[in-house]
């Protein structure tokens, strides 16, 4: 079907994205694995076509475009090519973009913007914790007064851009004695002493990105680091969760569209008792399921964008929107590494890779239950107070 909601400006940009892939991404993938990391060539390279300030204003290096469609372009074209590229990008582009802009003084901006839109400055958002990721209000790592600063310490762990990250947001608890939400984000710059990084992590999907543990002892910050106000931290991140949540659903789908497109392809082609293993009634019946409920999420995700836009997008429309992508995409690549055979277990096959690849979508930016959580509050049905979150 049609999908009604582009005008010729999101055509255009949708060709520039998918050039960059072309000629930027998929020609260095296979280091991009070896190495665990992008490099800083490829960043650069989208910032320098555009790419990477798509959310700041013109007056800092951005191209100022107040409309998630194109942030849903891009997420979609890099979903297609693997869901890493995606997940990467989108945590700068879309997850920290905001609060630079949003919470960021003149001063911080000035700072850290150009570099973020010329792709010389990488960025990062560390919440999760060795100790637990769920439970955002239980955090450990804190950050004490020191004179006119801070003293950060604490570890970091499962942090996507991590290890290249020039720049990390870090959520710290700041004033135990008044209770579980006293957290404060700070900005902290690599180079900073005490900030080490640990192991780039390895993990059963997504080898393109890095993933990395962060530790931060006895790191002195200035004033000029706190991003926000003090103690403001909590509702900072939950008012931006939901828009990280709805690039994590345009990731979802668009990465099982695309697999379940080659499939289709495949399954034409391949034969098994002189026929196509696609014409066979029970693969037939899986792919046209398939086909079915791709086509009808993407009508609903097309809708969640719209109601972003028009501002209307609520917490729990994210959620619920994280939570049904997540659902049909493991589903649709499951089925899809049925249909390759033995060639779908295969680890250098694109559909194992893809299946690996998504399983972690149940699990971060908010898992499953997590998600469930948050809609069957929004129901009125109680449950956990809101401490509960999350990344
Ligand atoms: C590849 C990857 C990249 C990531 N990138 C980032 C990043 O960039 N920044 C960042 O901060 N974090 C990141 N994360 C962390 C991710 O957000 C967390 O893993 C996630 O929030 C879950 O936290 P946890 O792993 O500590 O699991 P836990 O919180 O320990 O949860 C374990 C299990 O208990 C369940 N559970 C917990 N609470 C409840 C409840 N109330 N009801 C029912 N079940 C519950 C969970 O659903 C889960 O199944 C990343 C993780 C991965 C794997």
């Amino acid at each position: 079907m049609r999908r009604t909601i582009f005008d010729e400006s999101h055509d255009a940009f949708r060709e520039v994205c998918r050039a960059v892939v072309d000629e930027v991404l998929r020609p260095d993938q296979e280091k991009h694995v070896a190495e665990r990391a992008f490099g800083r060539g490829m960043w650069r390279e989208l910032g320098r076509r555009g790419l990477l300030g798509l959310n700041v204003p013109v007056a800092h290096g951005g191209s100022g475009r107040a409309d998630p469609r194109y942030s849903m372009i891009l997420g979609e074209e890099l979903s297609k090519l693997a869901f890493a590229y995606s997940s990467c990008v989108g945590i700068h582009v879309d997850c920290v973009a905001p609060y630079l802009v949003d919470l960021g003084t003149e001063e911080q901006q000035r700072r850290w913007l150009p570099g973020f839109c010329s792709g010389e400055l990488v960025t990062a958002l560390a919440m999760t914790e060795p100790t637990g990721g769920s439970d955002l209000a239980a955090l450990r790592t804190t950050a004490v007064r020191d004179g006119d600063g801070w003293l950060l310490e604490g570890t970091k762990t499962y942090i996507t851009n991590g290890w290249s990250a020039d720049l990390v947001l870090v959520a710290a608890r700041t004033s135990p004695e008044k209770g579980a939400h006293e957290i404060t984000l700070f900005a902290v710059e690599t180079g900073t002493p005490g900030f080490e990084r640990g192991r780039k992590l390895d993990k059963i999907g997504q080898p393109e990105a890095d993933t990395a543990e962060l530790f931060f002892s006895a790191v002195r910050l200035g004033p000029e680091h706190v991003l926000g106000e003090v103690d403001g931290g909590f509702p900072a991140l939950m008012q931006r969760l939901a828009l990280e949540r709805l690039g994590a659903a345009v990731n979802n789908l668009a990465h099982a569209r695309q697999i379940l497109d080659e499939t289709l392809e495949h399954v034409r082609e391949r034969h098994a008792f002189g026929q196509p293993i696609g014409s066979f009634q029970a693969n037939r019946f899986t792919l046209a399921e398939l086909a079915t409920e791709v086509q009808v999420t993407q009508a609903y995700l097309d809708t969640c964008v719209m109601e972003q836009l028009h501002g209307r997008f609520t917490p729990a429309d994210a959620a619920a929107a994280k939570l049904w992508t997540a659902r049909v995409q493991n589903s649709v690549l499951d089925a899809c590494l049925q249909l390759w055979g033995g060639s779908g277990y295969l680890s250098e096959s694109r559909v194992a890779r893809a299946w690996a690849d998504a399983r972690v979508s149940r699990i971060w930016a908010g898992t499953d239950e997590i998600m469930k959580e948050i809609i069957g509050r929004d129901l009125g049905l109680g449950g956990q107070p809101p401490r509960a979150r999350a990344h």
